[in-house]
């Protein structure tokens, strides 16, 4: 009760608050904070996935612009020699005002990534954005099976009939490549499971059949029971080391982070930048409401 009147007082905080609360979980504001994020994970042995901080734009003007930062970072972070590959939300260059549109923009990045044989990563977002997000990605997996992989979300119950229905596109050479999480964005009961046992059940079932069918998976939580089940599921798979990885959130648990990297696991690291952090921040802030109070505690200690 009182954690969902926080959660709904959120989006109303000043910014400036929640700025307090955004600088550990994001990499700065410009490209260069991005690089220097990036180069530091890199030199700890973490790959990283990098997104520019955007979404649900108002105009195909700004989609052309989020295009273009993106081919641009394409090129800085290659320059750079960075060990890691890009995420996109595809809100953010109009899926839902003309998806043609937005189809061609990340079609766009999606051939700058392949000409450096790199990766896209097409995010999912809420309930309403699936069917469209899914059919984005069947066209460019097409044209670029090596390039690009979507996220699944272990809340939604559809999630198992999407995996087995996306099966058509995988082959033993080219592999899907999935990332699995338990989904951020409140969705009714008729769509998304709603208990936090319920969710972690269908992760790991979704997680088992991943790895069963030969999937790479990237299993992106911070969990530490869905860690441990998924420890438990990849010796049961017997699936060699260079067929899953694990994925966190920039700043998030670096404790569990960390004791999964010194076991020799594969682990990516989803580093945000850019001006529009402000939805994302409020995002997570109701996802974890606890810890508005300890930025109360850390306003007063100022
Ligand atoms: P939880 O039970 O929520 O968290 C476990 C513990 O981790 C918490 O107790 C807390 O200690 C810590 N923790 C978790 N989140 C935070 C946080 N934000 N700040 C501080 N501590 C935290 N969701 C989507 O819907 N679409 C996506 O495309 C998407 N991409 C993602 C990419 C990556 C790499 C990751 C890791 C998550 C992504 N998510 C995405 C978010 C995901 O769906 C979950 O909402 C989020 O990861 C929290 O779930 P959890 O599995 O970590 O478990």
């Amino acid at each position: 009760m009182i954690n969902r009147l926080i959660a709904n007082t959120i989006p109303l905080l000043p910014e400036r608050f929640v700025w307090l609360f955004s600088r550990s979980y994001i990499a700065g504001e410009s490209v260069d904070a991005a690089m220097s994020a990036c180069r530091s994970l890199n030199s700890d042995g973490i790959k990283t996935t990098i997104d520019i901080l955007g979404e649900f734009i108002r105009s195909l003007d700004e989609a052309r612009k989020n295009r273009d930062e993106y081919l641009a970072l394409i090129e800085t972070a290659q320059g750079a020699g960075i060990d890691g590959n890009y995420s996109v939300k595809p809100t953010m260059f109009g899926l839902l005002i003309d998806a043609e549109v937005c189809y061609a923009h990340i079609r766009d990045i999606v051939a700058k990534a392949a000409d450096y044989d790199n990766f896209i990563r097409i995010d999912m977002e809420d309930s309403g954005c699936v069917d469209l997000e899914i059919d984005l990605f069947r066209r460019l997996k097409a044209e670029f099976p090596k390039n690009v992989g979507l996220v699944l979300q272990a809340y939604l119950r559809r999630t198992r009939s999407d995996l087995e229905s996306l099966m058509d596109l995988h082959t033993p050479d080219v592999p899907l490549n999935f990332r699995l999480c338990k989904g951020i964005y409140a969705e009714p009961r008729r769509i998304a499971f709603q208990r936090h046992e319920e969710i972690n059940l269908h992760f790991l079932e979704d997680l088992g059949f991943m790895l069963q069918k030969g999937i790479y998976p990237g299993i992106a939580t911070h969990d530490r029971a869905l860690v441990d089940g998924a420890l438990k599921l990849i010796e049961s798979y017997q699936a060699p080391r260079d067929r899953y990885e694990f994925q966190m959130l920039y700043g998030v648990t670096p404790e569990l982070r960390s004791s999964i990297v010194d076991a020799g696991h594969t682990m990516r690291v989803y580093v945000p930048y850019g001006r529009h952090w402000f939805g994302y921040s409020t995002r997570r802030l109701k996802e974890n409401p606890k810890i508005v109070s300890s930025i109360v505690k850390s306003l007063l200690l100022n």
